[in-house]
Order: structure tokens, then C-alpha cells, then sequence
């Protein structure tokens, strides 16, 4: 429709009629050669808006603006120049623009010159627009990122762009004119008549997400627009297909709602917030670490949960996003709902668009307060344990089963004697170990590193130390598998520990506890060891023989199985007891012996320690103390027997060691000084001793003690109260079973009495021999003087000296009564001390003898009267010589020791069965402490007074004994100076005694 190139170029060679140049609506214009105008049409002058005559001669540049004339200026150059060009100038046309195709067909005159050019323009604006949709449209289909196809209804596809070409692997070429099939996978054929139907119908089909299958077979998740295609009558013609690959995406949705499930399960606090602070994301973990819900932070700043002395901390962290930065394992507190401050490590990382840009930040935050207080304990523990393992000379090492190589610690490299620089392998450690020890370490490893079986072991091991293989050393190795989560990979960790020492100990303890099995099995004492159960663990040889038990059997408790049933519970208590207080006990108990015997055990126990002062337990050695004992209780026996016995005794006892000391004396010994037991052990008992003897006595003593000679000696003491005793000690030698000297054993006796009745037999001896002298003396004179009487013989002489004859007869006959008497009273001491008085009973009338007896006083008593109270009645049944006898003592001594009175009273009377004789006088009187000592023999009470009075200290003696054979009594009243009065009782019927 439009004049081409070519046509232009046919018509300048003919005559145009300007007529229908006139009609053409476009502008035209000839320019000659000069540039001027030569003709132009009406539409022309429409266009530039002038008239003919302002056209026509004048140039191009006259008409023109002077900016459109630069556009075109070359054109018109090359258009001159005899070359035919068209061009398209965009203008500006009233507000908008136009765009103008402008060709210029030079014109030549025959000769071939150029004589000028025929102008066309176009206005090209609506075609240049439609153009220009297209070829963006087409543009924008090419360049898009979608594939966009378009195809006729029976599938024929008409288009194909890059992207399409890039998604399915098919070239433009292989596709246009092809069938769309070629894309759908089987089984989706059905889809594609479904979408013809729904385009034929007009509708669109929005994001239909299907599936569709690429030139090399693989299968695309892809989301398809399909849109109908129309005609200019609206039919639908086809259709255009924009297949979007989703695959990324939905490996994206679905990464990203395994990101959300992720970030909403964890445990970690993720929160994700704009860089303004702005919180965008807040999962349960920061909900329920925070206390603030989704709700309560979404949209909010997230200074809520910043605690305000932290604010510029945020404001550093935000910055650094920003930036592009990330912050790592930030430590910090943050602000819970309820005001708590709370611990966190922090990792917050920003957020960036597809472009790169950051649009925001993801924050992890960790509650840390459970882990800060782990790690400070984790740290507290790995200095613990780093001291611990310092302190032990533990070594450690770590063995990756997997990598064959074992990591030893300095430690362990030093127990191993391992040189610097060398690296064992995990086989040459094992070829390090003792052969004997190699193959259980060996399969303890390989047990432990056997996922789900024991994984740790314990054991001791020998190892051949690197530096030099002859040096072994006993190691404690310790290891514990770790593994890793899938279990099928970890690591043995160990520790080893030098026990060579301890080894050694160990063994050297081994073989001395085998000696002292020995030496304990062998001693005769039974013994038995408890450890820190309380319970006994050991009996030796002697304690099983004992009790001819097992040991077995008497094991824990067993032995008090043995135990007399008595005794039982006091030897639980008293071990019980000493168990608590870890001391030392003795006890006795009796245990049964083998042959069925109760024995009695001395049971010693000592608590036993380890060199660390460790409580182990008992040890006690235990010995059969039945004889011992039984023996024992004898002596204790014996010891009181013999101290009943020394303590009764009148005698005082002593005993001296070996040392000459004095160790014992009796209780009387006490008693006659005063002294007490301590005094006498430790002063001497000597003491006591009246000084004028006590040297003489010591030197004595010594002499014997030394010679071990008896030792006997009378010597004097004083009394408690003062008075001077005389005692005689006997001590003799003592041995001991051995026939060692033990030392001096002995008495003292009294002898204060004996001394004094010697002295009196002394006495009564000079006196006796006195008194027997001095009658035979007179006796003997009146005889010789009588014979020279008879001598003379003569009558007168005779008769003259009858006088003197008979006087001395009397005299002679009084002296031989009184010897007599003194004969016969020494008979009857001697009697009495051989024991025959003899007795001869009548009975007779004992008032008639008493009063014969003071009529037969009476003629020889010149001085004193005699009175008689004679009351008696009856008979008794007496010696009557003997009561004559008595009666007569007591009226001469009445006489005797009266000389300044001149009566003598006598009374015999009946007093129920008995018959009474009283004498009384009024004499010198008897002491009260003589009283009963006057019937002793020889007892004289003595006197200034009695001195005068001559006597044997018999005659009363004599009469007690007389009187006490009749089963009589006889008693004295009297006092000093007041006279005495002397009773006689005897039984009227007494039956004579036997002998
Ligand atoms: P003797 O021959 O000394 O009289 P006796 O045995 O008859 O011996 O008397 C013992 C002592 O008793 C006398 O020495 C005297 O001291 C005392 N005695 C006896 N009778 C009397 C008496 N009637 N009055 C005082 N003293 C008496």
C-alpha cells in the first residue's frame, strides 16, 4: 500500500501528473541540486503548515528547524550524491511524537547526473507503534525467565522462547510446528485435551501445576498460565502456555516449611526481625525462653526483650547486620516478659533478598544460664580433674579405632617411657605389652568398641617400657568407648596409671602375708583377725585345731556357735563396743573345745591399722587360760583363806621380798600399833620398835635375811595406847616353786603375858623356896635344941625344960603344917597343870563344914573374930576336902589382907539350886583391873602393901579351879581400901564330871 523504493524511482523517470501528486495524502517535495524546493504537494504544505510561495526556491534549511535539518542534512548529502535512502526520523508533533519513514529518490538528467531528489514521508507513528509493542512483546517473550509457548488449539506449537528452550532442552527449530505432546510426561495425556476444552471455552488457566518432562527425560515440577488466543473476531485460535519450573521452588516451599517446622521445634530461640529491630518471626522456644507469645512480639521492636544498660549493645548488633555481618556466639542477658534476665548466647545473621540485599536478621538466641552454670561446673570439674589427674601421675590417652592411631598424653608417654618425636601406633603399643597380658588387653578393646556391649574396662596390664624394653612397668589402664550419635564411630578414651610400686608392695605384701599365714598358723596361740565388717575372716591352724572346726564353719559369726552360751552376749557386747571406739579389749569367755570340753579363753584383741592410720579391723591372739584360771581361783582362794587366817590369828604375820622390803603385815600387827597397811609398806614397821631394840633387831634380821637363817627374836613395842608390849617375831626363808629365795616370811606373838607369868614363876620360884627354907630352917633349930636337951639326959634338966620341949614341938608341928600346906599346894599346881585334880564326892552337910572350918581358924586366929551366918539347908554333893580347902584360902587371905581390921564375916546360904559361901572383910582391898586377875596362876596384885604380905599368887588359882570342877563359879567384890568380899557358888545336886 505504500509506494516502494522501486516505484518511486519509476515514476521520477515519467511525467507525473502533478494532479495526482496532489491527491497523495503525503507530504512531497522535489529538491534540486541547489537544496531549494521545486515543487511540493498540498499535503506537504499541511504538514509544515505554510504556503506554496514560502516553499517553493527557498533550501531545505530555510524551511526546516535548524534540529531537524542536522537529522536529515546527510541524508539529503547522500540522496545528491545519486543513491536512492530511506529513513525513519522520530519528530516531535504537537505533544506527542511522530514517527516519519522519509526516502529520498535522486532524479538524474539523461547524461546520468543528478538533477535532484523526489521526498516522500510517511507518517510511520502507528505502524512504528504497533511495531514496537511487538517486538517488546516478542522481547519480553524471549527474555522472559518463563517459558512462554504458544500453540494452536490441536497442540501445533507456534512459539518458543529462550527460557522454553532452556527449561525442556529443545532448540526454536526443534520445536515450532511440533505437537506439545512431545512435552507431556505419560499418564498426564489426559490433561492436555482437559486444557483444550477449557481454552475453547475461553477460560484461562491460572498457575495449574503439573508436571512436564525435558528433552533428556527429566521430570519438571512446573506451574502453567495458559491463556486463549484470539482472532481479530474473537475466535480462539490458539494458545499461549507460560510453563514456569517450580522445581526449585517447591524444593524451596518445601525446605521452607521444613525450616518453619525446624525453627518452630527447636530448641533454640530463633527470632527474625528487620534491621530496624522490627521482630518478623518468633518460634515457641523464643516464646516460651521470652514469655511474650507470637502475637505479643510479631511486628513489635524487638527492645522489648533488651535489657535497657544493654540497649546500645542491640543498636552495635543491628549495625554489624547492616554491614553484612554476622555475630557469633554473642554472650548477653535479654529480659523475659516477667522482668527475669536471663543468660544467652546469641548468633544472629542477616537476612537477604535474592538480589543480595539485606533485608533483615535471623536471630538464635540460646538459653545459656543452665549451660553457663554446666560449663562453670564442667570447668570446676575439668580442674578438678586436671588436678586430680596431675596429682596421680595419671597419664590419659584417646584411641580412634578407626584411624588406628593412639594419642597419648605426656603423662602416658612418660609411664611408657615413649622418646619424643616417636608416635605409637595403637599395634605398637599392644607389642609393648607384656605377652601375657597382651591378649586380654586385646580383647577388652575389642570388646568396648562393639557398639551396645560393655563399653568400658578396668585392668592391669605390664608394659615394656619403649626406651628400653627390658624395664616393665605394671600400668592401671582404665578406658570408656565414646560413640557417636550413629553409633558406628567413636573414640576409647582411657587413662593409665604407673602401679608399678604399688605392684611391687603389692607382691612383697603377698609374700608377708604368706609368712605371717605361716608364722600364724604355727604360733600356739589361737588367732583370729576381723576386717572392717566387724566380721572375723581369720582363724589360724591352732584356733581351727582348737576347736576342731572348719573354717568354714566358723566364719563370720560361727564361732560363737562355740561360745558358752553364758558367755555369748558379754562377748558380743564387748567386741561390739570396742569395734566402735577402735580400742584394744580383753576378754575372758569359754569356748567349746574339740573333745567337748568348756575351756576358758583370754581373748586379747588389738585394733589393727594400715600405715595411713586406716581402721582395718581386729587382730587378736587368743589362749586357753582354764588351768591357768582354775589355778588361779585356788590361789584367790588360798589368799583369802590365808588372809582370814593371818587376820584372825592372835599372832601378827609380815612377809618381806627378796629385797628385804617389807610387803606384807596382818591386820593385827595394825591393830597393836596403830599403824596403817601404807605406813608400814613404805616407812618401815619398825617403827614401832621401842628404839633400845631396834638396832639390835635390824642387825639381827640382816644377818639371818642374808644367811637365810630362821630368825627369831623378842623385843618391845608400843602399844596404840602407849604401853610397852613385848612381842617375839619368828621369820623364816621363803621359795618360790623354782626354789628361788622370795624373800622372808613370819610372825610376831604377843608374849607380853607370858613374859610377866614368867616373871611371877621367877618370883614364886625365890618365894617358894622361901617359904620352905624358912620352916625347915626353925624346924631344924628346935630340933637340935631339943637333942641337946635329951643329950644332957638328966631328970632335972629334962623336967625343967618340958616347957621349952613342948613349945618347940608346937612350933615344929605349926611349921610342918604350914610345909605342908605348901607341899600340898604345890602338888595341886602341878595337878592342875597335868590336868589330875581329882575330885571325891560325898554328900554332906556344907553348913557343918563350914562351920568346923572357922572353928579350926578360930583356934589359930588370934586376933580376928569370926562371925558365921550359917542359913544353909541340906546337902551338897561335893568334894568336901576341896570346898574346906577353898573356904579356908579365902579365910586366911581375909585374915592375911586385913591386918588393920579385927572381924571376918562368913555366910553360907541356899540360893535355888545353889549353895552360897560369902567371906567378907574389911581389908586392903583388890584394884578393880587385878580383880580378874588375882585367880591367874602366880597373880599377885601388886603393891606397896601386898609386897608386905608373903605368898605364892596360888591359893586362889587353886580354888577357882577347884570351884570351876564343880561347875561353881567364884567372884570377888572390892575396892581399894574398902575390904573384899569373895563369893563361892556351887550346884547343891552337881553331878561329878567325868574325869
Ligand atoms: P597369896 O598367897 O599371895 O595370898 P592368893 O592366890 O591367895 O595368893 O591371892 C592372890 C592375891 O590376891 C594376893 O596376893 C592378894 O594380892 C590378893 N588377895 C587375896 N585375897 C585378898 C583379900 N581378902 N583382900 C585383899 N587382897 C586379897
Amino acid at each position: 500500500m505504500f509506494p516502494g523504493t522501486e516505484d518511486n524511482a519509476r515514476f521520477a523517470h515519467i511525467d507525473f501528473s502533478i494532479g495526482v501528486l496532489e491527491m497523495i495524502p503525503f507530504p512531497i517535495a522535489y529538491v534540486n541540486t541547489n537544496h531549494c524546493y521545486e515543487y511540493v504537494n498540498k499535503a506537504f504544505l499541511d504538514w509544515h503548515k505554510v504556503a506554496l510561495a514560502d516553499v517553493i526556491g527557498k533550501k531545505i534549511d530555510e524551511l526546516l528547524a535548524p534540529s531537524v535539518y542536522e537529522l536529515v542534512k546527510d541524508q539529503i548529502e547522500v540522496a545528491l550524491s545519486g543513491t536512492a535512502t530511506k529513513y525513519e526520523l522520530e519528530l516531535p508533533y504537537k505533544t506527542t511524537h511522530r514517527y516519519l519513514e522519509i526516502s529520498y529518490t535522486p532524479e538524474f538528467d539523461t547524461s546520468g547526473n543528478v538533477k535532484g531528489f523526489l521526498a516522500f514521508t510517511t507518517d510511520i507513528s502507528e505502524r512504528k507503534k504497533g511495531q514496537e509493542i511487538n517486538s517488546r512483546l516478542a522481547a519480553i517473550v524471549q527474555s522472559s525467565d518463563d517459558a512462554i509457548i504458544g500453540k494452536t488449539l490441536s497442540g501445533i506449537i507456534t512459539s518458543w522462547n529462550n527460557a522454553a528452550g532452556k527449561l525442556f532442552g529443545y532448540a526454536e527449530e526443534e520445536m515450532i510446528g511440533q505437537s506439545i505432546m512431545k512435552l507431556i510426561p505419560k499418564g498426564r495425556e489426559g490433561e492436555e485435551s482437559e486444557i483444550i476444552s477449557k481454552l475453547q471455552r475461553g477460560e484461562k488457566i491460572d498457575h495449574f501445576e503439573t508436571k512436564r518432562i525435558t528433552r533428556d527425560g527429566k521430570l519438571l515440577d512446573i506451574s502453567l498460565t495458559i491463556s486463549p488466543i484470539r482472532d481479530a473476531n474473537g475466535t480462539v485460535i490458539g494458545a499461549s502456555k507460560v510453563a514456569r519450573d517450580i522445581t526449585a521452588r517447591k524444593q524451596i516451599e518445601e525446605l521452607n516449611a521444613r525450616l518453619a517446622a525446624i525453627v518452630q521445634s527447636s530448641d533454640d530461640v530463633i527470632i527474625g526481625k528487620t534491621l530496624e529491630g522490627i521482630v518478623t518471626s518468633w518460634n515457641s522456644a523464643a516464646e516460651r525462653l521470652f514469655g511474650y507469645s507470637e502475637e505479643e512480639m510479631i511486628g513489635q521492636s524487638i527492645f522489648k526483650i533488651i535489657p535497657p544498660e544493654r540497649m546500645n549493645e542491640e543498636y552495635e548488633i543491628l549495625g554489624l547486620l547492616k554491614q553484612g555481618k554476622k555475630v557469633e556466639h554473642f554472650e548477653t542477658k535479654r529480659m523475659a516478659k516477667n522482668g527475669k534476665l536471663i543468660d544467652i548466647s546469641l548468633t544472629s545473621s542477616p537476612i537477604r533478598d535474592s538480589s543480595g540485599t539485606i533485608i533483615g536478621a535471623s536471630k538464635i538466641a540460646r538459653n545459656i544460664s543452665l549451660q553457663k552454670e554446666t560449663a562453670r561446673l564442667i570447668h570446676e570439674n575439668e580442674e578438678r580433674f586436671r588436678m586430680a589427674v596431675e596429682m596421680t601421675s595419671l597419664g590419659t590417652w584417646e584411641y580412634d579405632p578407626k584411624g588406628a592411631n593412639l594419642l597419648c598424653s605426656q603423662e602416658s608417654r612418660k609411664i611408657c617411657g615413649i622418646p619424643d618425636g616417636v608416635d605409637p601406633s595403637f599395634t605398637d603399643f599392644l607389642n609393648h605389652i607384656y605377652t601375657e597380658d597382651r591378649n586380654h588387653f586385646l580383647r577388652q578393646v575389642v570388646q568396648v568398641i562393639k557398639p551396645g556391649s560393655d563399653d568400658k574396662f578396668d585392668l592391669e596390664i605390664r608394659v615394656h617400657r619403649f626406651s628400653n624394653h627390658n624395664e616393665i612397668r605394671w600400668v592401671h589402664i582404665r578406658a570408656k568407648m565414646f560413640f557417636e550419635d550413629d553409633s558406628l564411630r567413636g573414640r576409647l578414651i582411657g587413662t593409665m596409671l604407673d602401679i608399678t610400686e604399688e605392684k611391687t608392695r603389692e607382691l612383697e605384701l603377698k609374700e608377708s602375708v604368706e609368712l605371717f599365714q605361716t608364722m600364724a598358723d604355727n604360733v600356739p596361740a589361737m588367732i583370729w583377725m576381723s576386717g572392717t565388717d566387724k566380721f572375723e575372716d581369720y582363724f589360724n591352724k591352732t584356733w581351727l585345731q582348737f576347736t576342731g572346726r572348719t573354717h568354714e564353719q566358723e566364719s563370720n559369726e560361727g564361732w560363737l556357735e562355740a561360745v558358752h552360751p553364758d558367755d555369748v552376749k558379754r562377748c558380743i557386747d564387748t567386741y561390739n563396743l570396742s569395734f566402735k571406739d577402735q580400742k584394744r579389749f580383753y576378754s575372758e569367755y569359754r569356748l567349746l573345745r574339740h573333745d567337748g570340753e568348756y575351756r576358758w579363753i583370754a581373748d586379747n584383741s588389738v585394733p589393727r591399722f594400715s600405715p595411713e592410720g586406716e581402721f582395718l579391723g581386729f587382730i587378736s591372739a587368743c589362749m586357753d587360760i582354764d588351768d591357768q584360771k582354775r589355778f588361779r581361783e585356788k590361789i584367790l582362794e588360798s589368799e583369802l583363806l590365808f588372809k582370814t587366817i593371818s587376820n584372825a590369828s592372835p599372832a601378827a604375820l609380815w612377809m618381806t621380798n627378796d629385797e628385804e622390803e617389807n610387803v606384807f603385815v596382818s591386820d593385827t600387827w595394825l591393830k597393836w600399833t596403830g599403824q596403817n597397811f601404807h605406813e608400814v609398806i613404805t616407812k618401815s614397821w619398825m617403827e614401832a620398835v621401842l628404839d633400845a631394840d631396834r638396832e639390835s633387831m635390824t642387825t639381827e634380821f640382816r644377818e639371818c635375811f642374808q644367811q637365810r637363817k630362821n630368825f627369831k627374836k623378842e623385843f618391845r613395842f608400843k602399844r596404840y595406847d602407849g604401853e610397852i608390849r613385848w612381842g617375839l617375831t619368828e621369820g623364816y626363808p621363803f621359795y618360790a616353786l623354782d626354789g628361788e629365795f622370795s624373800g622372808f616370811a613370819g610372825s610376831v606373838t604377843d608374849i607380853t603375858e607370858l613374859k610377866k607369868l614368867e616373871q611371877r614363876k621367877d618370883d614364886f620360884i625365890k618365894m617358894a623356896s622361901h617359904e620352905l627354907k624358912t620352916p625347915i630352917t626353925s624346924i631344924n633349930g628346935y630340933v637340935q635344941l631339943m637333942l641337946n636337951i635329951f643329950n644332957e639326959a638328966d631328970e632335972e634338966r629334962l623336967r625343967a625344960s618340958k616347957q621349952t620341949i613342948k613349945s618347940s614341938l608346937n612350933t615344929i608341928s605349926k611349921q610342918v603344917v604350914k610345909l605342908t600346906r605348901l607341899i600340898s599346894e604345890l602338888l595341886d599346881l602341878s595337878r592342875i597343870e597335868s590336868g589330875k585334880l581329882e575330885l571325891h564326892r560325898t554328900a554332906f552337910d556344907l553348913g557343918t563344914l563350914v562351920e568346923e572350918t572357922v572353928q579350926d581358924i578360930r583356934q589359930t586366929a588370934s586376933k580376928h573374930a569370926i562371925i558365921l551366918h550359917n542359913d544353909f539347908e541340906g546337902k551338897v554333893f561335893a568334894d568336901k576336902d576341896r570346898i574346906g580347902q577353898v573356904l579356908l584360902n579365902l579365910l586366911t587371905n581375909a585374915i592375911k589382907y586385913s591386918p588393920d581390921s579385927d572381924s571376918i564375916e562368913v555366910c553360907v546360904d541356899n540360893n535355888k539350886e545353889l549353895a552360897v559361901i560369902t567371906v567378907k572383910d574389911a581389908g586392903i582391898g583388890i584394884d578393880s583391873k587385878d580383880q580378874i586377875r588375882i585367880f591367874e596362876r602366880f597373880y599377885r596384885a601388886e603393891g606397896k602393901s601386898e609386897q608386905t604380905f608373903p605368898g605364892f599368887g596360888i591359893g586362889l588359882f587353886i580354888a577357882n579351879e577347884i570351884v570351876q570342877r564343880h561347875n561353881g563359879s567364884i567372884s570377888v567384890q572390892s575396892a581399894k581400901g574398902k575390904g573384899s568380899v569373895f563369893t563361892v557358888s556351887i550346884p547343891v545336886k552337881s553331878e561329878p564330871n567325868k574325869d
